[in-house]
């Protein structure tokens, strides 16, 4: 089962908690044991698993990630978005979490994000489960 859907960012950057939408689809599709693939079909956003009680950690990262790849560094890609694909390589366009019990097994802390670095933009997110 492949299931897609929609975020529209509205920051340059910015952290999109979409553990629920993910966690939605798992659900609907009955699997009690496997494996729960996402993947975004992005160059310039990615998908990441980390802290979601708390939000000054994605803040944190995004601050981290601005100092060590900074918007105004002369960049020869002429789009003007150079920091955002080098963000995007960093973080990556993929993440799997076993499903067990009918539930992702992330950890207490943890939730999965969709990482917009070039927004505000209309993303989507491809969820495979088996
Ligand atoms: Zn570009």
């Amino acid at each position: 089962m492949i299931e897609n859907f929609s975020i529209v960012t509205s920051s340059r950057t910015q952290f999109i908690d979409i553990t629920s939408r993910v966690a939605e689809i798992v659900e609907k599709s009955n699997l009690e044991e496997g494996i729960c693939w996402i993947f975004v079909p992005h160059t310039t956003a990615a998908v990441t698993i980390n802290e979601g009680a708390d939000p000054s950690v994605p803040r944190d990262i995004l601050e981290h990630l601005d100092r060590m790849i900074p918007q105004q560094e002369s960049y020869h890609h002429l789009e003007g978005n150079s920091p955002a694909h080098i963000k995007s390589f960093l973080t990556g366009s993929s993440q799997v979490i076993i499903i067990r019990e009918g539930k992702l097994l992330l950890g207490t802390w943890q939730s999965i994000y969709l990482c917009e670095f070039d927004g505000p933009r209309h993303r989507q997110v491809m969820v495979k489960i088996g």
